[in-house]
């Protein structure tokens, strides 16, 4: 992760950058940030930035020794300490970790997390323990952490101006380690910087908190939300900016939101498909059927779904019509109507779209779902076979 990768943040990232440009770094800092908003991306970044041998302004390279080594999570004087349990997972990923399971076990997992993370870094404490097959189970950092944080200090840094220790949640140490963690803080580690990234400051020892210096990690701005849903996600400029808003700073609820949206389109989608194929091979039970199951889905799914219908039959009469391009059909809807274009025509689009929109109407006023969706599905098919 570089810099511009981070989604918003504008502000943290440039008193980061200032940090380094003054030559004034304070060796532990907490930045401390809610789930979604990047804290951890952003603490990649830093440390990144720091190393990079050949920095361009207020950003990393991305391609001297040391950012390569960032590419992949590899750098010999960057170290992580996260949460972890007794996982079967890490046994299979090669690791021995006995009854003191430590983040070194689990670096495999973590490098993979983190860089197929879409964005890169961007992931809630639980779909890391769904990762290394602890869900039942909380993570934590124990004690053995704080050995291992000793041990790898003690070496001088291997290539760079600084050894990093990134610790994602500081919270998740119990009292031994966090006392430990302590020990550690108070030591003057020449060239050493600890960089914790914490969801919950309040429940971790006053003692460390007095010796860390808090950068604040605000929610992500509802507007870096859309753009980065309507860029890389593909969403139109009214649900990204519907998304953006619901998020609250949250990259990942807004992920959640689009994830959902697509789950429903998709099922409209195959509703639709559904009820043409019925129609056209004139299957009466069955489209009595498809209408008894639509009647159970709610009435706003049900208005949504016979919206979605009204645009498919629209544009594959475009498409009937040999007018390809105003049509806004992709990937598998476009297959569908391309094939399905033949049924659409003069003689019944008219009548289709009326069909759907008198399906909306009844619902709207209340009307029994369990007569309205059998009987819209037997018109729709007659229509259909009039083609
Ligand atoms: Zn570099």
């Amino acid at each position: 992760m570089l810099f511009k990768d981070i989604i918003g943040q504008q502000a943290v990232k440039r008193s980061l950058v200032k940090m380094v440009e003054r030559g004034r770094i304070p060796h532990a800092q907490l930045l401390v940030g809610d789930e979604g908003r990047g804290a951890l991306p952003l603490a990649f970044a830093f440390a990144r930035y720091i190393n990079c041998e050949a920095r361009a302004g207020d950003d990393a390279c991305g391609c001297c020794r040391s950012c390569v080594q960032m590419n992949q999570l590899i750098h010999p004087d960057v170290h992580f300490i996260f949460p972890v349990n007794k996982s079967k997972a890490a046994t299979r990923a090669g690791s021995v970790e006995g009854d003191k399971p430590v983040s070194d076990h689990f670096l495999p997992l973590w490098r993979e997390q983190v860089l197929t993370s879409v964005p890169e870094g961007y992931f809630s404490e639980q779909m890391w323990y769904q990762a290394i097959e602890i869900d039942n189970k909380q993570g934590n950092i124990s004690r053995h952490e704080a050995a291992e944080i000793i041990r790898k200090l003690s070496f001088k840094a291997f290539e760079s101006s600084y050894k990093i220790l990134i610790m994602w949640l500081p919270e998740r140490m119990n009292d031994q380690s966090a006392n430990a963690l302590l020990k550690i803080l108070e030591e003057p580690w020449e060239k050493t910087l600890f960089l914790l990234v914490s969801e919950a400051p309040e429940r971790l020892l006053k003692t460390i908190l007095s010796r860390t210096q808090e950068i604040h990690v605000p929610g992500i701005e509802s507007g870096e939300i859309a753009r980065w849903l309507e860029t890389v996600k593909g969403a139109d400029p009214a649900t990204a900016a519907l998304y953006g808003k619901l998020a609250f700073g949250n990259l990942l609820e807004a992920i959640r939101l689009t994830g959902e949206a697509g789950e429903r389109e998709e099922e409209f989608f195959s509703l639709f498909v559904q009820l043409m194929r019925l129609s056209y091979e004139d299957r009466h039970l069955e489209l009595i059927e498809w209408g008894e199951a639509v009647a159970v889905l709610g009435r706003e799914n049900q208005k949504a779904l016979l919206e979605n219908a009204v645009r498919l039959l629209r544009d594959s009469y475009m498409l009937s019509m040999g007018v390809d391009e105003v049509a806004y059909l992709h990937g598998q809807e476009y297959a569908f109507c391309k094939k399905f274009a033949p049924y659409v025509n003069n003689r019944n689009i008219e009548a289709l779209v009326a069909e759907c929109e008198r399906a909306v109407r009844e619902i709207a006023q209340n009307g029994n779902p369990r007569i309205i969706f059998p009987h819209f599905a037997l018109s729709v098919s007659k229509l259909i076979l009039r083609a």
